[in-house]
């Protein structure tokens, strides 16, 4: 599959029938599999033989869909996770126990912020704060010999700042620790974080690869590069008592990570989807390719209308030539930056509320990230709680809206948004 396009891999990857077998991904809906032998089923219990147990480990409508994100991203392996955020928790949690430290960048989604922070706080894992701004050496004095890793995410939500992939790559293998991505806005149709240097990517699937907000979901993918025989992960090189002392990187080579994580965690933790809703991610992958041209495509013209709209105060969109971030998003995000806008509108936090009440297109929810826009505004719903003076602390303005641009034509966009404006005075 590796010389197809990316267009090619979101529709053949994955799923390869044999002759007379169905022509689309089955839904395998079975928790069980059958044995011709006890042996052989010791065998898998003990990691010596490939096939399927549990499902609560794996199961053969997964196993294709996370083929196909492997092969998307170009890694050598992946594992589909209940959401986003467990694919994170156990992205973490591979590699990382109490006591020990990692460093993230600040701009990153604010459930993830929450898990690292509080979550992994209450568990002895501190999470070090880096600001997108920080030199690479005042970077550098944030680890010391505890420190497991680095994260960060392509475009960050809802901040929106394009990370310099290839720096914090640098840095954290300067360290002998790999570089995790949270690809979930950009996707492999815009991005691939391995071409360079991220060693472990990370999705909520939820958002454009579901694309149509049917199922939560996440995803782990395993570049295989990074190499763990470096003396400081010994839980993926020494034996595991869990497993008849299995060794990871001996028995599973460049697939070790996402073995263990597969094997270890999701099997602990309970986190693995349904055939069904890994059978619905695979529909939503089928179009990736075309949702995200579409989305990239509607945005850049959004943007670009509400930048020369007198009641529009600011536009934060990378594509812009205004935005600080549009040179990483040249390099980094060529063919676009998602369908993703924040904006504020003269007026503040009053204005923007008339502003989404007035919207008749673009409905208001919390997701982002699917077929349909959508708007949010942060001061009045998800941070209503906290002051103006709060709310600039948390870098969100009274007057910010995020909106997710959808793959409507673009013209019923732009006249519901000029719509509305005109109903604010
Ligand atoms: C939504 C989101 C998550 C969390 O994903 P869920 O599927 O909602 O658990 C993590 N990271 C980013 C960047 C997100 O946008």
């Amino acid at each position: 599959m590796d010389n197809f396009n990316i267009e090619t891999k979101c529709i053949q990857s994955g799923y390869k029938p044999k002759n007379s077998e169905p022509r689309v991904l089955p839904i395998y809906q079975s928790t069980t599999y059958k044995y011709d032998s006890a042996n052989h089923l010791g065998d898998l219990f003990d990691l010596k033989a490939p096939g399927h147990m549990y499902s609560r480990i794996s199961n053969p409508t997964l196993e294709c869909v996370e083929a196909k994100i492997a092969d998307m991203e170009g890694g050598v392996g992946a594992a589909l996770t209940t959401s986003g955020q467990a694919a994170n928790l156990l992205a973490i949690l591979n590699i990382t126990s109490s006591g020990q430290n990692f460093v993230s960048l600040s701009s990153i989604y604010g459930g993830t912020v929450n898990l690292f922070a509080v979550t992994l706080k209450k568990l002895g894992i501190e999470v070090r704060f880096a600001t997108p701004d920080m030199t690479e050496s005042e970077v550098d004095a944030l680890f010391d010999e505890n420190t497991r890793l680095v994260f960060g995410e392509t475009i960050a939500n809802p901040a929106l700042n394009v990370l310099d992939i290839e720096k914090y790559a640098k840095i954290a293998h300067k360290h002998n620790l790999p570089l995790f991505v949270d690809n979930t806005f950009a996707t492999p149709i815009l991005c691939r974080p391995f071409e360079f240097g991220a060693d472990i990517v990370i999705h909520s699937t939820t958002k454009y690869m579901d694309g149509h907000a049917t199922v939560v979901g996440g995803c782990v993918v395993d570049s295989g590069k990074f190499d763990w025989n470096n003396g400081k992960f010994p839980e993926l090189t020494e034996p595991d008592e869990s497993y008849h002392g299995v060794v990871y990187t001996k028995q599973f080579g460049e697939a070790a990570f996402i073995t263990k994580l597969r094997v270890q965690l999701i099997r602990d933790f309970g986190v693995a989807p349904s055939a069904i809703n890994a059978f619905l991610l695979n529909l939503g992958l089928e179009t990736l390719h075309l949702r995200m041209e579409r989305h990239c495509a509607n945005a850049l013209e959004v943007a670009k209308f509400l930048e020369n709209n007198d009641k529009i105060a600011w536009v934060n969109y990378p594509k812009l030539k205004s935005s600080s971030d549009y040179a990483l998003a040249e390099k980094y995000l060529p063919k676009g930056v998602c369908g993703v806008i924040s904006f504020g509108i003269k007026g503040g936090r009053e204005a923007a509320v008339k502003f989404m009440d007035s919207l008749k297109l673009a409905a208001i929810v919390v997701h982002v990230a699917d077929a349909r826009t959508c708007v949010l505004h942060p001061a009045s719903t998800t941070h209503r709680q906290l002051t103006d003076e709060q709310l600039k602390a948390a870098g969100i303005g009274p007057d910010l809206i995020r909106m997710s641009v959808g793959i409507e034509n673009v013209n019923d966009i732009i006249n519901d948004i000029k719509q509305a404006l005109d109903e604010v005075r």
